[in-house]
């Protein structure tokens, strides 16, 4: 393999005019989308009719003539396509972490009811903080206890005391991807019920919450769907759990006649109940331009040829890896079953200034602290080339060879990492 195949291997691919669909900087390779989505070319334009059209000639009649209320079904329905969700199922909200607190609320509510002498709720020490912090508050005010494992080997012996298993579908750090049909019809042949957080898969593998049974989902918008900085999130409900209770963020939008004014809250049907507040409405235009990127890959084989490429890339970047960078261990499964959207890497020190003068050279991957430090390298096959992939192992191996990374320049952390 050299750098002439990579380009051959771009030149066939059918997947490859959709990164037109996307505005990047001409001379970065950008290996963070699972961090933060890169721009798609339809959203300035839109975001400025929304702002100036919209708001600024529509003013308040905007909510009913640009159909301002219904955005978080709108969308919510193009975001079911991809995570497998049937239409009227998903609604656009708040944030992934507010989401965490609604649909773990609604499923320890109905636990209680279920099988109240379950007292534990389970989930995995390397999830995503945010979601262990909410799931640690929310259990301390219910009478629950978190239970943290270290392997997805520990979770079946725990599963016959569990309330609510509480998973990420793709880890943050390493990339390990859950088999969510079977850990779902797992949970719930021992009586569990499932929470999964999507932030890492949706739209960046094929999502089929409603082959796999599951119970409650939620997932962000910034990352793989494209939709900008502080993007409103997104919250799924199984139809079979969703009137049961109305969540505890019971606002105003989330009421069956909002516009009535009346003093006591009556849950609307559905997972419009899920709602809280005023939607995010430019947040939520940008988001819809951004999930449009992911739906036009429809007619170039959809999120099956988004994953097969996805693949083909981490395992190029995997082969290179390990044929040209000895000093570094890969630290995402090597199984394409188990392996999300990225991969991710460690080595002995100085993890974050490697990473930082990958950045000066244009390739930009992102830094997490922890056991061991990770250098993490998202692809995007929207818009991930092959060469870039080539590109990036070739600017590793030079900051390694000329040990640029020792620099003191890179050494300085920003606020965010
Ligand atoms: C990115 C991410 C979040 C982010 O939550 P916010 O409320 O948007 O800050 C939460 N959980 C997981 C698993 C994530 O990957």
């Amino acid at each position: 393999m050299n750098r002439d195949d990579a380009v051959a291997l771009d030149q066939a691919d059918p997947l490859a005019p959709l990164r037109n669909l996307f505005d990047l900087p001409e001379k970065t390779i950008y290996l963070d989308g699972n961090s933060l989505g890169a721009l798609p070319r339809a959203t300035a334009g839109r975001v400025a009719e929304v702002v100036t059209q919209e708001w600024g000639q529509g003013l308040i009649e905007s909510w009913n003539t640009a159909s301002w209320i219904t955005l978080p079904q709108r969308v919510g329905d193009k975001i079911a396509r991809i995570i497998g969700a049937g239409q009227g199922e998903v609604v656009v909200a708040d944030s992934t972490s507010l989401n965490v607190y609604k649909v773990l609320a609604s499923a320890l509510s109905i636990a209680a009811e279920d099988s109240p002498e379950r007292r534990i709720v389970v989930s995995e020490r390397s999830n995503f903080p945010t979601d262990l912090y909410i799931a640690s508050s929310l259990c301390r005010d219910r009478g629950y206890e978190l239970v943290l494992v270290d392997s997805p080997s520990e979770i079946e012996g725990l599963l016959d005391r569990t309330a609510v298993l509480m998973l990420t579908e793709v880890n943050y750090r390493t990339g390990y991807l859950h088999d969510m049909a079977s850990v779902t019809a797992l949970a719930h042949e021992r009586g569990a019920l499932t929470v999964w957080d999507l932030c890492h898969s949706a739209g960046a593998v094929p999502v089929d919450l409603r082959g796999a049974d599951a119970d409650f989902a939620i997932g962000c918008g910034y990352k793989f769907l494209n939709g900008g900085p502080g993007s409103p999130a997104f919250l799924w409900v199984s139809p079979r759990h969703v009137d049961r209770f109305s969540q505890p963020l019971s606002g105003w939008m989330g009421h069956a006649a909002p516009f009535e004014m009346s003093p006591g809250y009556r849950p609307a049907e559905g997972v419009s109940r899920y709602l809280s507040g005023t939607p995010a409405v430019i947040g939520i235009s940008a988001l819809e331009c951004g999930v449009d990127t992911l739906l036009a890959a429809e007619a170039h084989g959809g999120l099956q040829a988004l994953r097969e490429k996805s693949l083909a890339l981490t395992r190029l970047f995997a082969d290179l890896v390990g044929s040209r960078l000895p000093g570094f261990t890969i630290e995402s499964p090597l199984d394409d079953a188990r392996r999300g959207s990225q991969l991710s890497l460690s080595t002995g020190e100085g993890a974050y200034a490697i990473v930082q003068a990958l950045i000066e050279r244009g390739v930009v991957g992102d830094f997490r602290a922890g056991s061991p430090d990770i250098l993490r390298f998202g692809v995007t096959p929207l818009y991930t080339r092959y060469v870039d992939i080539w590109d990036a192992v070739d600017h590793l191996v030079a900051v390694m060879d000329n040990d640029e990374w020792r620099a003191e320049r890179f050494w300085t952390r920003g606020a965010v990492t």
